[in-house]
């Protein structure tokens, strides 16, 4: 308990956030899940919310750690259902230590239309990358849920809308991807009234979209030498 206790109850706080937020569903839903990656010696671990609990109540001692094998090490010996799509994620984007899983409405939208988000706003596109996609969907803590989710994380976005399901934001810090999935909320509400009106809807030129993801790469690329570095230098 004492070990991870920061991380856990980092996990918490934003948890709390995001429920009151109304990201989990309306009132004290339960409808998505938060995670961080923790770096220790034998490997990375997993920080993540228990399965079936309603995060108004959640403490600290609720939060799950677990190795990516699945063997619990601290806390609630239930982790979320979701917790493979969660690891899907870690394995595929070494510079992804946060991952948001949320039923928020505006991105609910295009998860029912199955249409991506395009570049529409400079500040979004800066921090979530050019598009967010749509990942097919499967059923709820499935292995095909997690294999979908593996198969499109390749683009390096921030940001991903699960068909018939809710969304999912990633990034280096969980204060990262907390503002993240903020972000696709707004530009997913602005894009739908945009729809609405029924009138041509303008995004941001190709050229924009390049000069404005350039710093998220090169932060994702410090963050792979970062972690390549510990490798090699055996500190991990
Ligand atoms: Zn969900």
């Amino acid at each position: 308990m004492i070990q991870y206790r920061r991380h856990r109850e980092e996990v918490l706080t934003y948890s709390r956030m995001l429920s009151a937020d109304g990201y989990f569903g309306p009132a004290s839903g339960t409808g998505g899940n938060v995670s961080m990656r923790v770096e220790a010696e034998g490997g990375d671990l997993i920080v993540i919310t228990p399965s079936g609990k309603v995060y108004a109540e959640l403490s600290a001692a609720d939060i799950c750690v677990a190795r990516f094998d699945g063997s619990i090490i601290e806390g609630n010996p239930a982790p979320s259902i979701e917790t493979g799509m969660h690891l899907a994620v870690y394995r595929n984007r070494p510079d992804v230590n946060a991952v948001i899983h949320t039923h928020q409405p505006y991105a609910s939208i295009f998860a029912l239309i199955n249409q991506p988000i395009p570049p529409l706003f400079d500040e979004v596109t800066a921090k979530i990358g050019p598009v967010v996609e749509i990942i097919p969907h499967a059923l709820s803590g499935s292995v095909e849920l997690a294999e979908n989710v593996a198969s499109r994380l390749k683009n390096g976005c921030n940001c991903y809308i699960i068909q018939n399901h809710g969304a999912l934001a990633v990034g280096l810090t969980l204060q990262a991807a907390y503002k993240h999935s903020g972000l696709l909320e707004k530009t997913a509400q602005a894009y739908y009234q945009a729809l609405s009106t029924g009138k041509e809807v303008t995004v941001l030129p190709d050229y924009i979209v390049c000069l404005l993801t350039e710093q998220l790469k090169s932060e994702q690329q410090n963050e792979i030498a970062r972690k390549m570095q510990l490798s090699i230098s055996g500190k991990l």
